[in-house]
């Protein structure tokens, strides 16, 4: 008989290379179950043991056959019991309840036999007391029988768990198969070398490496579940029972970016790491079982039947939160969260986040409250946005969108000096679609950059007409939104564009709403000097709409105000507000930009602005935004 340790040590070295790269990554050996731990000792096990028997076989040495005789019986208890575990392992990773029995019967029967059978029918070997000389029993065929019979039942459980499992741990089942079927084939066809403890040392490694840089499903910085590990428990909670009453919530911290440029990132996860205590706390003392992990930068989520969660962890906890003296910030933080109530037939964990998280949106842009679940009036919501996201690609294409202009004109004079693009969506069906109900959701899919440089092109092609007409024309102003000063080579694009029609660049106005200049400011700041010294006027929207940093007047090429309407609703019966315009209008002029006042509707408010000095009106009370076709011949009332 050869014997031969290579293969022993080929797989105590494949082991250890595994536990090093393990080791690397400590906080990822958390991802470790405890059959996992329980599998990585047996297959060491089972090499050093086979090591050492081969050792002793190889001295032939008569005395040692006591001691070599114990560590056979032990490698071949090790031996049945790897299966044993690997099966427990494979069902856990597989989310099924298996029946005991099945694996127990043939694992109690294999560890009788190793002891009892071999002492009294040389079940699995005979070990001459003289000669050493070792010979091979039935059992060592037998137990490749029992491997190929745990194969086989996990295989089973793996095609009845597909789809659960995901492709990368049934890709990992499917090798170890393989790799099983094959030692079982190999040690058939050759029984003189065994390559078990390297077969065993490969699958542990393998698991190891899927489990620690694959397949990771902890979050470094907390140790909660990350959003592959999150969705995973989920998945696994959803098999096990039944979900009546449960909720998935979504908490994020409130401008977790700002927090962290203002007070460092290490104040940054300190904060994460508090929010992951108070989330980990709602979830362990949740009566029934809840999940939890943090599932992005800033956002954890929960699945969890306690109805009072959601409330303590955006109520109550909100203040513990705040003067926790951990955080020890003087800068409030506060998060809000948005769940959804799970109803009967749901079983996508994506979907439930994705519910939640559009109540979340809801939320964030709501004062009021930092709670919402998603609701009739929610989903109304959502589900107009997935229909105007539905439509709005073909509705490019078919060019469903139409310019609508509305003059601007001289406070003095009443002539036109300019006039806005006002984009409007007319549907297959005719009907007329309002920027206000489709212009937020582009700006988050990011469609709406397509959709302003349409418009702008559309007005440039106008202008080029007209004049070709020999109609005068007065310059153009076109919104854009906040998404396009992010968008690549945006300043390019409009040169691009409006050159194509051989247009003078002072006949388009640029109009960025307030909102865009609180965000990205240097992005901002650079956009708008490139487009400003490129000859285009560069025009603010709807100022005071918002929490405008004055300041940024003074860094920014602005060349022309266009105050908010909701300035004037109500002037003239408030005397604050009246106050607020005026300084707003003394500053604008001081700071040499012209005036534009929109949504001038009455007689009152035009005799009002008149007053004030301001420049330019646009507004009802001079005309309503109108078909671009028409706007030539339309006369300018009020
Ligand atoms: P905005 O740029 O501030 O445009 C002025 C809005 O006020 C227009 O609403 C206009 O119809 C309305 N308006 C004008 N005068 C009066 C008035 O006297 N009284 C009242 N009540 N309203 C008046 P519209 O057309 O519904 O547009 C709403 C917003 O949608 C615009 O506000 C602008 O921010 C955005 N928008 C419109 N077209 C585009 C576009 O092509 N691209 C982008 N990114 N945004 C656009
Ligand atoms: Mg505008
Ligand atoms: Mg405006």
């Amino acid at each position: 008989m050869v014997y031969s340790n290579h293969f022993d040590i080929a797989g105590i070295m494949v082991i250890l290379t595994s536990l090093i790269c393990a080791w690397i990554r400590p906080k990822l050996m958390k991802n470790f179950s405890k059959y996992l731990k329980l599998l990585i000792m047996l297959s060491i096990a089972y090499n050093v043991l086979d090591f050492a028997t081969i050792l002793f076989l190889k001295m032939q040495n008569p005395a040692t056959w006591f001691v070599t005789y114990f560590l056979l019986i032990l490698y071949f208890v090790v031996l049945s019991l790897f299966p044993y575990r690997g099966a427990l392992y494979f069902f856990e990773i597989c989310g099924e309840k298996y029946n005991p029995l099945i694996l127990r019967i043939p694992l109690y029967s294999m560890l009788f036999l190793s002891v009892f059978g071999n002492i009294f029918f040389d079940f699995f070997f005979r070990l001459d007391k003289e000669t050493m000389e070792y010979t091979q029993g039935i059992g060592s065929y037998v137990v490749l029988f029992y491997y190929f019979f745990v194969a086989i039942m996990v295989a089973d459980c793996a095609i009845k768990h597909k789809r659960y499992l995901g492709v990368i741990r049934l890709r990992m089942l499917v090798t170890l198969f393989c790799v099983t079927i094959f030692n079982i084939v190999y040690q058939i066809l050759f029984p003189e070398t065994s390559i078990t403890g390297l077969v065993l040392a490969l699958s542990v490694a393998l698991l190891v490496v899927v489990f620690c840089f694959i397949d990771v499903t902890l979050d470094d910085l907390t140790g909660l579940n990350n959003k592959v590990g999150f969705v995973r428990a989920c998945d696994e909670l959803m098999h096990k029972q039944d979900m009546t009453g449960y909720s998935m919530i979504k908490i994020q911290i409130y401008h977790m970016q700002e927090l962290n440029e203002r007070t460092g990132m290490e104040n940054g996860d300190k904060v994460l790491l508090l929010l992951a205590e108070n989330v980990k706390k709602a979830a362990d003392e949740a009566k029934h079982k809840a999940v939890c992990g943090r599932i992005g930068g800033d956002t954890f989520a929960i699945l969890t039947d306690e109805e009072v969660t959601i409330n303590t962890m955006a109520k109550a906890s909100i203040q513990d939160f705040i003067q926790n003296p951990l955080t020890g910030l003087d800068y409030a933080v506060s998060f809000y969260a948005g769940g959804y109530k799970i109803e009967e037939g749901d079983n996508d964990i994506d979907s439930m986040l994705d519910h939640a998280g559009y109540a979340l949106k809801w939320v964030s842009g709501n004062f009021k409250t930092n709670v919402a679940f998603y609701d009739e009036d929610i989903r109304k919501e959502d589900e107009h946005r997935k229909a105007v996201e539905q439509k709005v690609r073909n509705a490019i294409l078919e060019r469903e969108f139409k310019v609508y202009l509305q003059p601007v004109c001289n406070t003095m004079t009443r002539e036109r000096v300019s006039a806005e693009a006002l984009v409007r969506w007319i549907d297959s069906k005719n009907q007329m679609i309002n920027p206000s109900d489709f212009i937020p959701i582009l700006e988050k899919n990011g469609f709406v950059t397509e959709l302003d440089l349409y418009v702008l092109e559309d007005v440039c092609k106008m202008l080029r007409d007209w004049t070709d007409l020999g109609i005068d024309v007065v310059p153009v102003s076109v919104n854009f939104s906040r998404v396009d000063v992010d968008h690549a080579g945006i300043v390019e694009d409009i040169i691009a564009i409006v050159d194509k029609y051989e247009l003078d660049h002072s006949l388009i106005k640029i109009e960025l709403t307030e909102s865009a200049f609180s965000e990205n400011i240097g992005n901002i700041i650079s956009t708008l000097t490139k487009l400003h010294d490129a000859g285009f006027v560069i025009m603010m929207d709807d100022f005071g709409s918002g929490y405008s940093n004055l300041n940024m007047f003074k860094d920014m090429p602005i060349d022309v105000v266009k105050i908010d309407m909701y300035f004037l609703r109500n002037i003239e019966n408030s005397e604050k507000g009246m106050i607020v315009l005026e300084s707003v209008v003394q500053m604008a002029k001081r700071l040499g930009l012209e005036i534009v006042v929109e949504g001038v509707e009455t007689q009152e408010q035009y005799d009002y602005i008149r007053k004030l000095r301001c420049e330019m009106i646009q507004g009802y009370y001079f005309a309503k935004p109108m078909p671009s076709e028409i706007f030539p011949d339309q006369v300018t009332a009020g």
